[in-house]
Order: structure tokens, then sequence, then C-alpha cells
């Protein structure tokens, strides 16, 4: 068998193994990396010794998950996870295992693994290449194949269906006809993984480098309707002065114009639209989508807390979506800029015509220069430099102040402050304290203190 270079680092680490006369493997990931010239991500080690007897062999260990014969080392400021040689045992619930039982061989331990492009082994002690299922050749031909029987093999645990496909895109593979074939027929098991698994599968689809075709293969093998049913009901909806035939294929062409390591960006993008085929409407031959932009936030909260993702992120990708239908022109006037910017919040701009980049790019399946963003940019350059007022924040008085001039304490500071907000975005000059106070008098005597 052909020999491989081996990381350096796992040298001495495979010395200690084969002193105490164990075997050890790099498995996974990895080594298909190492086999493509890609330099591998996580370093994952194989062997015959059990948990116990790979915790006496290191000073530092951490117990990952012993039960299932894992644990973690750290070894020269690196960290590596070991697990003892398993094997395939039967799911019954087809999402976890229902017992875990240690192997005696690398062979039988990669037998439980998924593709055979994830079934090679590098033995530490010689260099040698443990390759039973053929996964080199499968690499060579840049084709992701289920080990064994497909049908079987995504039976025991339907989280591969996912992953079939996230390797794929992830790789640039196609994926073996047999296997995709089962691929369709078990889709529906889907729904028996946690959406936690589901999440963590499409992020890492949603973040490679072709998007498009990850969301293409699970419309086609029809996962889309267990994992991310909103989307289908774009499937053949059309829409106007695009060359994506419907606003499916310009959702999966936005989140490939999004940058692609800004996960909240390609999410946003993946959904900015998915209400339009609720808001669809032909006027004139024309057809309208109108309030998509508030449903589609809507709709985005629902699949993303559905899906677990974290509120932070949730709050961010409909924030932008709610707001992705500004349309400026050079009519725009200065205080309509400001008033943008209120709406949006500064820090959101960027991310907000990142945004829309992704949504053009959508349209016409390459990026190309947008003159309007470029100017609006520059307005929004200007006022932020000239520190122009669009919160209550930068107003030259806070709450105390109005106070102290003799509004009462409660919900009219707040009327007030945002009253002078919006005179201070008509005209940044009165941005000054005795201003500010003066109008704030007048206001709550003529508006808020009127005697019913
Ligand atoms: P990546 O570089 O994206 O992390 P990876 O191949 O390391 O790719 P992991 O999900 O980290 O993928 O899994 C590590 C290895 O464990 C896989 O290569 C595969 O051999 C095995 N494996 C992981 N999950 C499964 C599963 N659900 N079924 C079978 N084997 C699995
Ligand atoms: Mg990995």
């Amino acid at each position: 068998m052909a020999a491989l270079h081996i990381p350096s680092e796992l040298r001495p680490i495979a010395a200690i193994f084969s002193q105490s006369g164990y075997r050890c493997f790099l498995v996974g990931g990895a080594v298909r990396d190492l086999l493509m010239g890609i330099s591998p991500g996580d370093l994952d080690l194989a062997t015959d010794a059990t948990p116990q007897q790979v915790t006496s062999l290191f000073r530092r260990v951490i117990p990952t998950g012993v039960a299932h014969g894992t644990v973690t080392i750290l070894f020269q400021g690196g960290q590596y996870e070991v697990t003892t040689f398993r094997t395939e045992t039967t799911y019954s619930d087809g999402r976890r295992p229902d017992s875990v039982a240690f192997a005696s061989t690398i062979d039988e331990d990669l037998s439980r693994r998924d593709f055979t492009i994830n079934g090679i082994a590098l033995d530490l002690n010689n260099g040698h290449v443990v390759d039973p299922f053929g996964g080199r050749d499968d690499i060579h031909r840049r084709v992701v194949r289920a080990i064994g029987e497909p049908d079987q093999r995504f039976g025991e645990d339907a989280l591969r269906l996912l992953r079939a496909i996230r390797f794929a895109v992830k790789l640039g593979f196609s994926i073996d006809e047999d296997t995709l074939a089962a691929v369709r027929r078990a889709a529906d098991s889907i729904a028996r993984i946690s959406a936690e698994r589901v999440r963590d599968e499409l992020t890492r689809m949603i973040l490679s480098p072709d998007p498009r075709r990850a969301l293409r293969l699970l419309r086609d093998t029809q996962l889309l309707e267990h994992v991310l049913p909103e989307l289908t009901r774009g499937i053949g909806v059309p829409q106007d002065g695009s060359a994506a035939p419907d606003v499916f294929e310009h959702l999966a062409l936005s989140t490939e114009g999004a940058p692609a390591d800004r996960l909240d960006l390609r999410l946003a993008a993946l959904l900015h639209d998915v209400a339009k085929p609720d808001c669809l409407q032909e006027q004139e031959g024309a057809l309208l989508f109108y309030g998509h932009d508030e449903s589609s936030a809507t709709i985005a909260e629902g699949v993303l807390r559905r899906l677990r993702f974290p509120n932070r992120l949730i709050a961010r990708v409909c924030h932008l979506i709610r707001h992705h239908m500004f349309h400026y022109t050079d009519e725009w006037t200065d205080s309509a800029v400001r008033r943008f910017l209120a709406r949006v919040g500064g820090e959101n701009v960027e991310d907000l015509f990142a945004l829309r980049v992704a949504d053009r790019y959508g349209k016409i399946g390459r990026h190309t220069p947008d003159p309007m963003l470029d100017e609006l940019r520059g307005r929004i350059t200007e006022m932020t430099a000239r520190r122009d007022a669009v919160s209550v924040a930068d107003l030259a008085v806070n709450g105390s102040d109005l106070m102290t001039a003799g509004i009462p304490s409660g919900p009219a500071v707040g009327t007030t402050l945002r009253f002078l907000l919006e005179a201070v975005m008509d005209d940044p000059n009165q941005n000054n304290r005795a201003r500010l106070l003066e109008i704030a008098r007048r206001f709550y005597e003529d508006r808020l203190n009127v005697e019913q």
C-alpha cells in the first residue's frame, strides 16, 4: 500500500501507543483531506486500546464520550479525539445506536462508517493506508458512495441522508447513483432526526462553496419537504426581472451570492423572499409581492426557531430580511437617508447592503456594480462623519435633562425624545441643548399636556 505523509505532530502520539503495544490510526475526514492534498481539520484517531487504557497512557485526557468509546487527549498544545474501534450496532430508532460494541480490528471499525471516502484509515505506526471499501478510488473519481448496502446504511442513521449531500457540496463530488436513489427512498425518515443535528448539517451545506447545489439536491431528493418545507412553496412560483426561473432558485442563488464566512448573511439571503408565494398578486400583467419583506421575516423566524438556531442569530437575520426592500434613488433627501439609518441601525447598514448584493446576484447570477448602493453608502459615510443624529442617544439632551426642564417622568419623556429626534433628523442644526429644550417645552405644552 502507498505510504502517506503523516502529520508530524502525530508521531510522538503514535509512538506512545505502539510502545504499549496498541495500534493507532488516523481516521475520518483527516485521511480524506490528506489524500486530496488538503490540509486536514480535526485529527481523529482510532485505536484498539480501551478508553481506560488511553486515559492511562496520557497525562491530560478529557472523558468526552466514554460511553461511545471516545476520549480527548490534550498533547503538546493539540487536541485529539481518540475512539476505540467500534462496530455498527442496531439503530432501532434510526437516530442513535441502541448500544455500542467495541471491535478488535480497524476494518470492522471502518465498516460502521458512512461513506467510502470516510472509511479510510492511516496506520500511524507504519504509514500504511487501510482502505477496504475503495475510498481512494472514490476520492479519485470524486464520488460520495455509501459503504455497503445504501438502504440499510440510511436505515441505521437517517442523518447520513443529509451528510451525503453535505460531503458532495463541500468537496464538489457527485453522489453515486445507487446511493442517491437510496437517499430519495429514505427521505421521509429524516423526520426522526433531532432539529439540532439537522441544523448542524444544514449549516455546513449553507456555508459550503455550493449552497445552491445543496438546496437543489435537497429539493430533488425530497428532503427539503422535511427540513425546510417553507422553501418548497417557492418552487415554480415565477418572479419578474430575474434570471432565476422561480422563487426557490432565486433564494438558492442569492445564498450563493452572500459571503461564505457569514452564516447570518447566508441565512438572510436564503430566507429573504420566503413569503413571496403568499404575497403574490398580478396587476396589469406585473407580478407584485406587497408586504413580503415583513411576512418573510415572520416565516424566517419560525424556520430558524424550529431548527434551534441561537436567538441572537435569529434576531439579526430577521432584522435584515424585514428591511431588505429599500429603494434608494438620488431623490432621497438627507432627512430620508437619516430616517433609513434610524430604522435599520447604523451598525446593520453594511450587512443590509451585503444582503442587497446577494439579492442582485440571485437575480442575475453574477456580481454586478450597483452605483446607487455606492452612492447611498457614500452619503451615509458623510453623515456618520458629521455625527448626524439618527437615534435618541445621539441627541444633545437626554431624559433627565427633559425632566429637569419640567417634563414629568413617565411615558411623556420617551415620546418627547422621539419627537426631538424627528426634528433633528429633519434639520441637524437643531441638535443643541438650548434649542432642543425649547422644542421640548413647546411640544409638551401643546401636544402632551392638553387638558381634556
Ligand atoms: P469534516 O472535515 O467535515 O469534519 P469528517 O469526515 O471529519 O468531515 P465528521 O462528521 O467530523 O466528518 O465525522 C468524522 C468521521 O466519523 C467521518 O469521516 C465518518 O467516518 C464517521 N461518522 C461521523 N458521523 C457518522 C455517521 N452518522 N454515520 C457513520 N459514520 C459517521
Ligand atoms: Mg471531522
